[in-house]
C-alpha cells in the first residue's frame, strides 16, 4: 500500500485517478482548490478510511504530515475555455505549483508524476506526435499560458530528476473524455453531446477538418498507473491513436444520439492545432499498455452521464 498525494484530485481526470488508487488498495491524500474541480467528483470517497481531501491551492506552501510515496501533480485548468478564463492561475499552477509539489516529493523521498499534455507539441509539424518531437508552440498566443506552463513544468521536473535524483515521470495526456467532464467546460465532447441532447446546433469550429484522437478516461488512468509504477524517467504519451476530424466527430455524436440538430460552423479559435494523434509505441512497448475501450462504448457511458447531469439541473 502506497501513500499517494494527488493534486487537482477533485477534477475530471484526477478524481478517476483517486478512485483507481483507492480500488488498488492505496491511501490517497487529495488536494484541490476547487477552481475548476468539484467535490461532487469525490463525494463518494469522502468517508473512506484511506481517502483524505484538503482544499488547498498548491501554488502555496504544502504541508503534509507523515510519509508520501508518490506525488501525482494533476492540478491545472485544462480545457481551452478554462485556461483562457484563468490564464494567470494556469501559469502559476504549472510553474509555482510544480515547484512546490516537486519540493514536497524531494522532502518525502517520493516519486513524482507530472500530468503534462499533448499541447506541449503545439500545432504540430510532425504527425503523429512522438515523444522526441519538440513541438511548435506560440508562446505569446492565448493557448501559450497552458502550453508554456506545462513545458516549464516538464523542464522543472527533469531538472529535479537530474539535480536531485528525484524519480520523475511525465505523462503527456492527449484528448480524454468520460463521465465527470463539466458540461460547460467548452471542450468538444461535452459541447457536442450537450448540444445534441438539448436539440441545439452542434458548433463546429473552422471547417471541422482539424483532427483529434479521443481516449476514454479509464484507459488513460490505467496507463498513468502503469507509468507511475514503472522505472521510466522520461515523457510518455498516453492517448488513443484513433484519429478523426471534428466534423466526423459531430456526425458520430448525431448518429449515436439519433439527433436532428443541425451543424453550424463557427470561427476556428486562434492557434487551434490542425492535427493531433499520439504515437503510443513507447507506452505499448515499455509499459505494456494500450487503450481498450472503443470510442462508441466510451461515448455511450459519457452520454449517460451527461443525460443525468442535464436532468438534475
Ligand atoms: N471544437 C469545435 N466545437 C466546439 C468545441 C471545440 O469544433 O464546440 C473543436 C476545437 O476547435 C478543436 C477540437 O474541437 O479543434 C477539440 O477542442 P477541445 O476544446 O475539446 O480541446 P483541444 O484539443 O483543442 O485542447
Amino acid at each position: 500500500m502506497k501513500t499517494c498525494l494527488v493534486t487537482g484530485g477533485a477534477g475530471f481526470l484526477a478524481s478517476h485517478l483517486c478512485d483507481f488508487l483507492i480500488e488498488k488498495g492505496h491511501r490517497v491524500i487529495c488536494l484541490d482548490n476547487l477552481l475548476t474541480g468539484s467535490t461532487r467528483n469525490i463525494e463518494h470517497l469522502l468517508g473512506h478510511e484511506r481517502f483524505k481531501f484538503y482544499k488547498h491551492d498548491v501554488t502555496e506552501y504544502i504541508f503534509v504530515e507523515g510519509k508520501i510515496d508518490i506525488v501525482f501533480h494533476f492540478a491545472s485548468p485544462a480545457s481551452p475555455r478554462d485556461y483562457l478564463e484563468y490564464p494567470i492561475q494556469t501559469l502559476k499552477v504549472g510553474a509555482l505549483g510544480t515547484h512546490k509539489t516537486l519540493g514536497l516529493a524531494k522532502a518525502k523521498g517520493a516519486a513524482f508524476i507530472l500530468a503534462s499534455t499533448s499541447e506541449v507539441y503545439g500545432d504540430p509539424l510532425v504527425h503523429p506526435q512522438k515523444e522526441d518531437y519538440w513541438g511548435n508552440v506560440n508562446p505569446v498566443g492565448p493557448r501559450g499560458v497552458y502550453d508554456e506552463a506545462k513545458r516549464f513544468a516538464e523542464a522543472m521536473a527533469m531538472a529535479y530528476h537530474r539535480t536531485h535524483g528525484l524519480d520523475v515521470k511525465i505523462v503527456r495526456i492527449f484528448n480524454t473524455f468520460g463521465p465527470r467532464m463539466r458540461l460547460r467546460d467548452g471542450r468538444v465532447v461535452p459541447n457536442f453531446i450537450g448540444q445534441a441532447l438539448q436539440n441545439k446546433p452542434l458548433t463546429v469550429y473552422g471547417e471541422g477538418q482539424q483532427t483529434r484522437s479521443f481516449c476514454y478516461v479509464l484507459d488513460l488512468i490505467r496507463g498513468i498507473y502503469a507509468l507511475a509504477f514503472s522505472s521510466l524517467n522520461e515523457p510518455v504519451n498516453i492517448g488513443n491513436p484513433n484519429e478523426m476530424t471534428v466534423l466526423d466527430f459531430a456526425h458520430l455524436i448525431k448518429k449515436l444520439l439519433k439527433s436532428q440538430s443541425p451543424i453550424v460552423f463557427e470561427p476556428l479559435p486562434k492557434d487551434d492545432p490542425h492535427v493531433r494523434q499520439p504515437d503510443i509505441q513507447k507506452a505499448t512497448t515499455l509499459l505494456g499498455w494500450k487503450p481498450e475501450v472503443g470510442l462508441e462504448e466510451g461515448l455511450s457511458k459519457t452520454i449517460e452521464y451527461f443525460k443525468r447531469e442535464l436532468s438534475s439541473v
